[in-house]
């Protein structure tokens, strides 16, 4: 099947890279430029395991290919997915600008019909918008449909290439079959594809990625009580995670949720729900929560040192949103380095994959190491951000010896309090006591 994607982000390039795996013929545009020159080369401009070697094997093939013009793209398309942004707005609701723009660009470029997909996450509606769009500026026939992506970063091409479920909301029969016909091999020992309408489609996903940040300010909610009663929440989450109508998943407290899709989702969901003269109000409180975590790692640490902070060092261990992935936007981490840089504290740190980004955003006022153990030399306390594999067992004694005092805040609860403390370490972690 020829296949475009506009937008060659962290959705569109997996999905461009899996279809074109499955021996579709794919074309990503995207308006970046730099991107997609890096891309016709073979480099990957994000951190993404296994998809650098995905893309180079696809387009060696000649069954992928990269373009800045649309309208190479779209002609001649069957399907046509919009994988662009849509960031939060000022008041909280989802930016369209990037999609309707899409929309229109993908209308101007149509040589005859094909089915025009949403794969961003996009609020109720959007499906209508994006047909108006490109009815504007076409006479072609051409169907739309909603496509969330429910991919995660870090683990992107196993959840695009063995999708959970795939949901596919579109009213019309030519666009259903052509969809199914692309999503089959994904899922052929057993169909999980979901027909739907749009609507319910759009807002199928925000209620996942809602439900999902739900879990976490739950955890962090609990966590905070476990401190106040001397309870230890890693028992609670066991106790709880055992349980099948619960489950394991998505019950760790932490620092807060971050990443590029839970808070704007949350936020552009509660958005949606005030346009409609609706609350959600578990939503309002899963936000507040979360902003208040973000906040608890850095009170701790604040706490601890007392009104000695200004001059001190903390060298951080992770800062992404989450292992396996470059991607800082909305990381914890960067509300923990504001308000450390805010009380005059020097910031060491060191992650494998998003030291760039985190570079790019705070130049020098971050001291960024290529080793974990250089970013703990000399510095007064160690907290963990993102729980690296790496570091999850790593040599204490050295770190001791590297450390200004052995002092750790666990931000992820990767390590035991009770051993920490046999090492000779002072342990903070979240909701133990
Ligand atoms: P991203 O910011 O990494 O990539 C978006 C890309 O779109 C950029 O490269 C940008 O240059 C390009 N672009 C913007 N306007 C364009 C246009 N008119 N034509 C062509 N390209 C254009 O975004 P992302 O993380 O891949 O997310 C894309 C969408 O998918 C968002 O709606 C997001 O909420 C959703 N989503 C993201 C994830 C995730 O884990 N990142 C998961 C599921 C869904």
């Amino acid at each position: 099947m020829r296949i475009a994607v506009l937008g060659t982000g962290y959705v569109g390039l997996v999905a461009g890279a899996g279809f074109s795996d499955f021996g579709n013929d794919v074309v990503c545009a995207d308006v970046d430029a730099g991107k997609i020159e890096r891309l016709k080369r073979g480099e990957i401009p994000i951190y993404e395991p296994g998809l650098d070697r995905l893309v180079l094997a696809n387009l060696k093939e000649g069954r992928l290919r990269f373009t800045t013009d649309i309208a190479e793209a779209v002609a001649g398309a069957e399907v046509v997915f919009i994988a662009v942004g849509t960031p939060s707005a000022a008041d909280g609701s989802a930016d369209l600008s990037y999609v309707i723009a899409a929309a229109e660009s993908i209308g101007r470029a149509l040589t005859g019909w094909a089915v025009i997909v949403d794969k961003s996450t996009v609020p109720v509606g959007t499906a209508e918008k994006v047909r108006a769009a490109v009815a504007r500026t076409t006479t072609q026939p051409f169907s739309v449909a909603s496509n969330p992506e429910f991919l995660k970063e870090g683990d992107a091409l196993n959840d695009f290439m063995k999708p959970d479920r795939v949901v596919i909301g579109c009213d019309d029969e030519r666009a259903r079959e052509t969809l199914h016909a692309l999503y089959k091999p994904f899922v052929r020992t057993n169909d999980r594809v979901i027909f739907m309408d749009a609507r319910s489609a759009e807002l199928t996903k925000y209620a996942s990625n809602a439900f999902l940040a739900t879990r976490i300010s739950f955890m962090n909610d609990m966590a905070n009580l476990c401190e106040r009663l001397g309870v230890d929440v890693e028992h609670v989450r066991r106790g709880m995670g055992m349980d099948p109508r619960i489950g394991p998943k998505f019950l760790f407290p932490g620092i807060g949720y971050g990443g590029s899709c839970f808070p704007k989702d949350v936020k552009a969901v509660m958005s949606t729900a005030r346009e409609v003269g609706g609350e959600l109000e578990i939503l309002e409180a899963v936000h507040r929560v979360n902003e208040r975590q973000k906040r608890r790692l850095a009170d701790k640490i604040a706490t601890h040192f007392g009104s000695s902070l200004r001059g001190r060092t903390v060298c951080l261990w992770g800062l992404a949103f989450k292992p396996g992935t470059d991607d800082i936007r909305e990381a914890p981490a960067l509300s923990i380095i504001d308000s450390l840089l805010a009380e005059g504290v020097t910031v060491h740190a060191h992650d494998p994959a998003a030291m760039g980004p985190i570079g790019a955003l705070y130049g020098d006022r971050v001291r960024l190491f290529d080793s974990n153990y250089e970013a703990a030399r000399g510095a007064d306390a160690l907290a963990i951000l993102t729980e690296w594999h790496e570091f999850r067992r790593p040599n204490f004694e050295r770190l001791k010896e590297l450390l200004r005092q052995p002092l750790v805040f666990d931000g992820r609860n990767i390590w035991d309090p009770v051993e920490m403390r046999a090492l000779g370490f002072t342990y903070y972690g979240i909701g133990r006591p």
